[in-house]
């Protein structure tokens, strides 16, 4: 099933007197194709909760629509849509074991989709396989971890053979490590049943490693959608290349002059055909190449040695932050006794950015 957003927006009336409305939701236009795990991206408080209801239609819309393939659904009660949702709190029902969670949701089925006693039990112990929990069946919520219990809300999803599934931070409250392996879990879920998903996190990292696509939203606002390689290599603007990668990108005050790229007023790069201009300087940990002429002289501040690569850290007076963080392989010396460090830049690491709206300059870059 693919997810059609058209000019969707959500706007939340201001609370008490003079209080400004709040647009949750500005305006979004995007397609989710069939089949794949989306990972919707943002920090807190830019819309993507917001969008989620939308589409599984906890909330209406203010303006435009949501469709599902050429349906648009957007007038109808969320418990038509078809959609499964989870939550980060679970949400289950304490009181009912695993297997009575599960068939919850089977039961209300009305109609021509109504369902044999036989056939919801084996239904529901179908989905607890998938997520391995079958033997977990007789336990309450309070018996089993938050990984099981996270488990247990997306076998109840499923069991509805849902068209969409929705899942709305759903490893924000579990620890690192089974946060790590529930998501693995989550995406071999999707691979087999191949259902249109949508995965909210405000963690780069999780949307990057778990996606097909990602979408990244600021203030209601769409930023960019794309496969997480090409939006971490080619972010339309600087708020996504930030919002992108750790250590996070370093970012530098520079200017095109001449087909050259400066920095405090150093040529480091040739810039090709970009017009004069002062620029953000955008470059990656891993665009920077210890060197002993390399273009750009940096004083250094520590050498940190992470195991498989080694952070070096550093400082510029062109740097926009208070100090570079580079990222090397292991296997290249430094001398973390000197006082400065120089470095070549990898130019496919470099990127430049518009001072005056922050979008993406595309250069060629040597
Ligand atoms: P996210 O999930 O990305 O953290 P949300 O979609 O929850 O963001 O919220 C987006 C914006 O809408 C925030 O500014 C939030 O305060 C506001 N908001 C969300 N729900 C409501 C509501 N029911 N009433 C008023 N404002 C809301
Ligand atoms: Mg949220």
């Amino acid at each position: 099933m693919k997810i059609v957003l058209e000019h969707l927006t959500k706007v939340f009336p201001g609370r008490g007197k003079n209080a400004p409305d709040v647009i949750a939701v500005n305006d979004l236009t995007f397609e989710i194709p069939d089949g794949k795990l989306v990972g919707l991206l943002g920090p807190s408080g830019c819309g993507k909760s917001t969008v989620l209801n939308l589409v599984s239609g906890l909330l209406k819309a203010s303006d435009g629509k949501v469709f599902f393939d050429d349906d648009d659904v957007t007038g109808i009660p969320a418990e038509y849509r078809g959609v499964g949702v989870v939550f980060q709190n679970y949400a289950l029902y304490p009181h009912l074991t695993v297997e009575k969670n599960i068939l919850f949701p089977m039961e209300n089925f009305k109609g021509e989709k109504r369902l044999s006693k036989q056939a919801m039990l084996e239904r529901a112990h179908q989905a607890a396989k998938l997520v391995q929990i079958d033997g977990l069946m007789d336990r309450k919520p309070a018996e089993l971890s938050g990984g099981q219990q996270q488990r247990v809300a997306i076998a109840r999803a499923l069991v509805k053979q849902p068209r969409v599934l929705l899942m709305d931070e759903p490893l924000s409250n579990l620890d690192a490590r089974l946060r790590l392996q529930t998501r693995e879990e989550i995406r071999r879920i999707q691979r087999e049943t191949k259902i249109t998903t949508v995965f909210v996190t405000h963690d780069q990292e999780e949307a990057m490693s778990i996606s097909d696509l990602i979408v990244v939203m600021k203030d209601g606002i769409l930023q960019q959608l794309g496969k997480p390689q090409e939006v971490y290599d080619s972010p339309a603007n600087l708020f996504v290349a930030r919002f992108l990668g750790t250590p996070p990108i370093n970012v530098f005050h520079g200017r095109v002059e001449g087909g050259k790229l400066l920095l405090d007023g150093q040529a480091v790069l040739k810039a090709k055909r970009v017009p004069d201009q002062d620029v953000y300087v955008a470059i990656r940990p891993e665009g920077f190449i210890p060197q002993k002429d390399g273009a750009l002289q940096c004083g250094l501040k520590a050498v940190e040695v992470m195991g498989r690569d080694v952070s070096v850290v550093a400082d510029h007076p062109a740097m926009e932050g208070e100090q570079i963080r580079a990222i090397i392989p292991s296997t290249t010396r430094v001398d973390d006794g000197a006082e400065t460090i120089r470095f070549a830049l990898h130019p496919e690491k470099v990127l430049l950015f518009s001072k005056s709206d922050e979008t993406r300059i595309s250069a060629a870059l040597k």
